[in-house]
């Protein structure tokens, strides 16, 4: 709710007419009472204490104000109802209303939406592939152990329609995808999926990810319509690796992107902040925005000087983005394995928590994966499940408290299972579990890649400009 806005013309005006017509009246102006006290006559106030305003020798006893000040008043509402709408007025807002309307905040229901079908793609010619239905079954099965699916407000899934599809990807991508609905030759649906980057296509595929996509569009709709607090998505197939029109990384429609450019183009919004902390870069989404300065883009993601999937120039810190979106889109590359809790939280309180405040966002989405978590084969860092609410939690200040979290990949079951728990868990408002092992000091290449994201990005960011930089010459020059 915007706050109300009073011109400070008006107001000014108002108040020199008053003044006016006070000393008029205490000059003796035919017809106008005398004012009292001889004060200087200001604005009254409603309990009367102002005595210039009034006439009679003891203000606080009388109701009636006088002649000259309903005069001016009137005046001055002309004044105003004249000046709206008038493009040269400038507007003053009140700072307290802000505060005034957070009193009548409540806390709205988490929701929570999946659908079981979700567990039925599978890779039907390899049994042991990471992008398996247990990753779907386990999260929900952790969730329901913890008694948090009951604490939901549970949202029935819905599949997205062929036009919310086509807002990001192209017709040809949606109906490559469409025809191979329910093909039951198993050796046509792996000829089909090797001619994609890490693709397997199952015959329910389609429909699958019609509806994983519908869902979390779903989810953002209840965020922004403000019939839920927060929520989270527990979707399968993922969605940030795929592209405009290529299919790629377990990967067919962009989840997180779609729900995002449905907030903009429905909702209108004009800030919104995608976090991405699986451990692959989501390049899908990075190019979908990349120009657009409504949204930041925020990539936490393995690297290793682009020997790691999907091995893209375009993965490293300097892709900050192009024409107006320059600045808005951030990577921070992971240029070693093994990184723990004291790097990814360095990344959040250096970084992105500064970032995100001054942005504002409007609506955060969290691309949720959870291999960069402990024991994770693809990830090999070492996040802790108990980290993530860590993660989680100073968002939630941001943006109304809207945060949808979408799940992404995480292929070590126990814990991708625990950490996708404790995020809701989080997103419920319960307290974050104790880091019992000690948050060691960020790496070396976490501190160098951090300080080179933080570089890059510092003419475009007014926290990152803190500290003062000095060039060599400066440098040499002082010593
Ligand atoms: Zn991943």
């Amino acid at each position: 709710m915007s706050p109300p806005i009073v011109t400070r013309r008006s107001a000014q005006q108002a108040k020199i007419q008053t003044r006016a017509m006070a000393s008029k009246s205490k000059t003796g102006t035919p017809g106008a009472p005398t004012a009292a006290g001889g004060s200087a006559g200001g604005i009254s106030s409603s309990s009367g204490s102002i005595s210039g305003g009034f006439n009679a020798a003891d203000p606080r006893k009388t109701n009636k104000p006088s002649a000259a000040l309903l005069e001016a008043k009137r005046r001055a509402r002309n004044n105003m109802l004249k000046n709206q709408g008038c493009g040269s007025q400038e507007s003053v807002t009140d700072i307290f209303q802000n505060a005034v309307n957070s009193k009548s905040m409540v806390r709205k229901p988490t929701a929570l939406i999946y659908d079981e079908s979700m567990s039925q793609h599978c890779c039907l010619w390899d049994k042991e592939h990471y992008e398996c239905p247990e990753r779907f079954t386990r999260v929900l099965e952790r969730c329901r152990e913890l008694n948090l699916t009951e604490r939901c407000l549970e949202l029935p899934s819905r599949s997205a329609t062929k036009d919310e599809i086509l807002r990001l990807h192209t017709e040809e991508h949606f109906e490559r995808l469409k025809e191979t609905s329910g093909i039951r030759d198993d050796e046509r649906m792996e000829e089909l999926s090797s001619r994609y980057d890490s693709i397997y296509i199952h015959p329910s595929t389609f429909e699958l990810s019609l509806l994983a996509s519908g869902s979390t569009i779903e989810l953002v709709d209840h965020l922004v319509t403000g019939k839920a607090q927060n929520g989270m998505a527990i979707i399968r197939p993922p969605g940030h690796h795929a592209m405009k029109a290529e299919y790629n990384g377990y990967c067919f429609f962009n989840n997180v992107a779609l729900a995002t450019q449905h907030a903009l183009d429905v909702h209108k919004l004009q800030r919104i902040l995608i976090i991405d902390y699986d451990v692959h870069h989501g390049q899908g989404t990075q190019r979908f925005f990349y120009n657009d300065p409504r949204v930041v883009y925020f990539s936490i993601h393995r690297f290793e000087h682009g020997s790691f999937w999907p091995h893209l120039h375009e993965s490293d810190y300097h892709a900050i983005g192009s024409e107006a979106g320059t600045g808005y889109n951030f990577n921070v590359p992971l240029n070693a394995t093994g990184m723990t809790n004291g790097d990814y939280l360095a990344i959040f309180q250096q970084l992105l928590l500064p970032v995100a405040l001054e942005f504002q966002p409007e609506l955060i989405i969290v691309s949720a994966g959870y291999d960069a978590a402990l024991g994770c084969p693809e990830g090999e860092m070492e996040v802790t499940p108990a980290c993530y609410p860590h993660l989680l939690n100073p968002l939630l200040r941001l943006a109304d408290a809207r945060v949808a979290v979408v799940l992404e990949g995480g292929y070590c079951l126990d814990s991708l299972a625990e950490g996708a728990a404790l995020t809701l868990r989080s997103l419920l408002g319960d307290p974050c579990p104790p880091l019992v092992e000690t948050v060691p000091l960020p790496r070396a290449e976490l501190a160098q890649a951090l300080l080179s994201c933080i570089a890059v990005h510092r003419p475009h960011w007014r926290c990152l400009q803190l500290q003062q930089t000095y060039d060599c010459a400066e440098l040499q020059g002082s010593g």
